[in-house]
């Protein structure tokens, strides 16, 4: 079995976080080194390490991940911000959990 990376422990809330979502599926939480105004983190409660490892099984995931940041923008009124996953370690992934950045110039409401 993996390693549990600080994400399955920000999920099970042994270390602390801004959560800033948080449904069955998936959680929302500020980025602690924000690289713009609005840095948020869109983790599925379901495991995956990496984009490289979705399978047929977990491709909707990263679809997922960006639906719940559509509507959470939405409903924040953030109309204009980037989504990026980070792909392996030489694609700049420090986690190995699977994890969409959302980044904005517009603050949170
Ligand atoms: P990546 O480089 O794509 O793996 O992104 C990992 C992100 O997680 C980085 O932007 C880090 O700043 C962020 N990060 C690491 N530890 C924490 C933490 N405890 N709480 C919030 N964000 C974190």
């Amino acid at each position: 079995m993996a390693e549990r990376t600080i994400f399955h422990k920000i999920i099970d809330k042994e270390i602390p976080s801004t959560v800033v979502y948080e449904d069955d599926e998936v959680l929302a939480f500020k980025d602690i080194h924000p690289k713009a105004v609005t840095h948020l983190l869109f983790i599925p409660k379901h495991f995956v390490a990496s984009i490289a490892d979705v399978t047929s099984e977990t491709a909707y995931i990263p679809g997922m991940l960006i639906l719940k940041a559509q509507r959470f923008a939405k409903e924040k009124g953030i109309d204009g911000y980037k989504l990026t996953f980070h792909v392996g370690r030489k694609g700049g992934q420090e986690v190995p959990y699977l994890h969409l950045h959302f980044l904005s110039e517009q603050s949170l409401a």
